[in-house]
């Protein structure tokens, strides 16, 4: 049996991508190595609650924005509910020392207006940056389907830093601080990651934000109802051990763990960029493009603690709660004593009208499992050692965010923890990152096309992170096969 396009890796970007080529008549099949598709976004139950563990919400959703054209041209629209966060503060910003306190609205205007009522002295640099942002936004060619281009993607991203954006344009530290926040949905520190970076992934926020009925797990059912709906073949429980070529540098098929080999004509792989160096034959690639995947930066991880809280904590109903230690941003990827690193805080959904429990998630970022930081907490493979740490991480947090938030104070209980150890089981990436491959300043960011013929790359490390990077990245590596011109004719015709 030969596939016409055989997609590595069944997140968000593998799913689309299986889903786009399918759809345009290829014979396609995805392998994915765990158990079942969608490992990074599927969640999971506890004593009743349902926690999120890779998708909590979305920018560029809204109707007619290009979430929402992506998810109609793929056939999930009708199969998901989606439902707007707070309009007036989907995100609020919480500094501790001194205390201060910022709900972010979302819709450009609505921002303006927010941001100058409380930082009046700002309004030319607050214009200034959302001008930016917003431009930089919509320069991209699967997100403003209006723009002329034959050659989407970047191979290197320069600066300015967002940080040097930032204090270009003023000199008010919290301020700053408030708009570099949402550095913590991509895991670059401001100095480190560009501003355009930045704003690919905040501009998408900035418009619109939405959340899914059931969270991630609702989406990856739609992607799987869809997958059977276009008769794709999919193998879970598979991993890709090998990339098999012929004749000069072109594809012929993939080797999976059990030996099997299915042929195929094109192949999209979106696994970590270094987990493919570890499959495809030395010599295929040139030893400079190696050098530059080896030499690819990861995010940070996390500790994450899932809670109950009850009663239901009405401060995070349509909000997230962003907690910094003090208007400098530390840098995610440092391993600072818990009361110095910034948190993320989402509400978890009952399973299952269970009506006076809920829960929330508390996202902490950690060093990766790649990093000395690692090497020195665990010096051998101890289960016990590793046991008391995230036992004592937990109890870290949860301290934490019961002493510097009241509204938490003797309401939550803990239900179960998860550490960059178990980001890396579950999400099989090779050191936990959370956002897998940095996007920061002149890192080499890897393109969609390969010097193999018929092999092309997608997923969060080709383009952006997030649901809406990854999607995009699944329709890039398409548009490589099919056609840019012909993909996004077609996706504006589902506007
Ligand atoms: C804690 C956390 C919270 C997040 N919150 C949000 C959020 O609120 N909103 C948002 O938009 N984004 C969020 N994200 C980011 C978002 O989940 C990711 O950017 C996105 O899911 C990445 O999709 P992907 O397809 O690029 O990668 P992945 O999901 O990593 O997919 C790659 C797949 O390849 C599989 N694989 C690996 N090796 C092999 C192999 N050899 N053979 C076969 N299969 C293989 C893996 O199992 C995996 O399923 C969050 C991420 C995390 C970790």
């Amino acid at each position: 049996m030969k596939y016409d396009c055989l997609i590595i890796g069944g997140g968000v970007s593998g799913l689309t991508a299986a889903l786009v080529m399918a759809k345009n008549g290829y014979h396609t099949a995805l392998l994915e190595s765990s158990r079942k598709t969608a490992p990074t976004i599927r969640g999971f139950k506890r004593q009743g609650l349902f926690f999120d563990t890779g998708f909590h919400y979305t920018g560029g959703l809204s109707d007619g924005e290009p979430l929402d054209i992506f998810f109609q041209y793929l056939g999930l629209s009708g199969k998901i509910e989606k439902y707007p966060f707070d309009e007036n503060g989907f995100d609020t910003f919480r500094c501790l020392e001194p205390n201060f306190e910022f709900p972010f609205p979302y819709g450009y205007n609505r921002i303006r207006e927010r941001f100058s009522k409380r930082f009046p002295e700002e309004t030319k640099a607050i214009d200034e940056y959302l001008n930016a942002v917003k431009h930089v936004y919509h320069s991209q060619s699967y997100i403003n389907l209006d723009i002329d281009t034959n050659n989407p993607g970047l191979s290197v991203v320069h600066g300015p830093s967002l940080k040097e954006f930032l204090d270009r344009i003023t000199d008010n530290e919290m301020l700053k601080c408030i708009l570099s926040m949402h550095c913590l949905l991509h895991g670059v520190a401001p100095e480190e990651v560009s501003f355009f970076s930045h704003a690919l992934v905040a501009g998408s926020y900035y418009e619109s934000v939405y959340g899914i009925k059931g969270g991630g797990f609702s989406l990856a059912e739609a992607f799987d109802a869809r997958l059977k709906e276009l008769k794709v073949d999919v193998f879970c429980n598979r991993e890709a051990k090998e990339i098999l070529l012929s004749g000069e540098n072109e594809l012929s098929g993939v080797m999976c763990g059990d030996k099997e080999i299915l042929y195929c004509e094109h192949c999209i792989s979106t696994i970590h960029p270094q987990q493919l160096l570890a499959i495809v034959p030395h010599s295929a690639f040139r030893p400079a493009y190696r050098k530059r995947i080896e030499a690819l930066e990861d995010t940070c991880s996390a500790i994450m603690v899932y809670v109950k809280t009850v009663p239901p904590l009405k401060e995070i109903e349509r909000a997230n709660l962003f907690l910094f230690p003090s208007p400098s941003f530390p840098d995610p990827c440092a391993a600072d004593p818990i009361d110095k690193r910034p948190m993320f805080i989402a509400r978890a959904r009952q399973d299952e009208g269970k009506a006076f429990e809920e829960g929330c998630i508390i996202i902490c970022p950690e060093p990766h499992t790649g990093t000395e930081y690692w090497s020195t907490l665990f010096p051998t493979d101890d289960p016990d050692a590793y046991q008391s740490y995230k036992h004592d991480m937990t109890r870290r947090i949860i301290t934490h965010i019961e002493t510097s938030c009241p509204e938490f104070k003797g309401r939550i209980t803990h239900v179960e923890s998860a550490t960059p150890v178990t980001l890396k089981r579950y999400t099989n990436s090779p050191r936990g990152g959370i956002y897998g491959v940095k996007h920061k300043i002149d890192q080499y960011n890897p393109m969609a096309a390969t010097r193999i013929k018929g092999l092309f790359l997608a997923g969060q490390a080709t383009t952006a992170p997030g649901v809406l990077g990854a999607v995009v990245s699944g329709f890039l590596a398409c548009g490589n096969i099919i056609g840019h011109e012909k993909l996004r004719e077609e996706l504006k015709a589902c506007i």
